[in-house]
């Protein structure tokens, strides 16, 4: 019994740095900090992928080019058209030809426009992101700073409790005190409850009939539930 009151005495000392460390990290400066961190992780994958987009784009203008050449190649035929017209060739076989160089030219050119407008696009993005991110990397050291002066400013007095918690766990059994820290890292709090009316005081579970005996014979016994630790007053 006397280990349960040292216990409940290590929790509510506990709770102080737990107030600390929530003060912390619901604290504006670590917001701020962590919200531009996290900006610029993304910033810079969504960067890559303008970059490799516009790579794309690079590449598909190549080709578009390597196609206008190649008409401009074809084209040269109709240079000598009245020499071969005159030698006897048929007219009407070079009229569809052209028909149909022109309809490329045509498909070509709405290919070429709309290649244009997604690169001037993509630029557009570009900029606009590497000024966001500019202006963000100026200012993460400061947010970083700023942040570091908050936990620092806390640290003192998270010391004080850490020692007056260092003193409170001589005389409690380790292997108690280490399931009692690995709950407390699951962010379970407050670990140690009383039983009530032969349930779980924080989720109202009733004990099992093996934990009931075990509490009667005055050992702690584990909430199956929400696994908090349970002691009978
Ligand atoms: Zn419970």
């Amino acid at each position: 019994m006397s280990q349960i009151s040292q216990l409940l005495s290590y929790q509510q000392k506990d709770s102080e740095l737990l107030k600390i460390e929530q003060e912390i990290s619901g604290s504006e400066e670590r917001k701020k900090y962590a919200q531009t961190k996290s900006y610029l992780n993304k910033a810079s994958e969504k960067l890559d992928k303008l970059e490799a987009q516009s790579q794309g784009i690079l590449t598909h203008l190549d080709a578009l080019h390597k196609r206008y050449a190649e008409i401009s190649e074809t084209l040269k035929d109709f240079d000598h058209l009245d020499d071969l017209v005159e030698g006897g060739a048929d007219l009407a076989f070079y009229q569809r030809n052209l028909i149909q160089l022109i309809d490329k030219i045509k498909a070509l050119k709405a290919e070429i426009a709309a290649v244009t407008a997604s690169a001037k696009e993509t630029t557009e993005e570009y900029q606009a992101m590497r000024k966001k991110v500019i202006a963000a990397q100026k200012q993460y050291p400061e947010l970083y700073a700023a942040f570091q002066e908050f936990k620092k400013s806390k640290q003192e007095q998270a010391d004080a409790i850490s020692k007056e918690l260092e003193s409170l766990a001589q005389g409690i059994d380790p292997e108690v005190l280490r399931k009692y820290q690995a709950k407390r890292s699951e962010r379970i709090f407050p670990i140690i409850c009383e039983i009530k009316m032969d349930r779980c005081s924080k989720c109202g579970i009733e004990l099992s009939i093996a934990d009931k005996d075990k509490v009667s014979a005055g050992k702690v016994v584990e909430c199956e539930n929400c696994h908090r630790i349970l002691y009978k007053a």
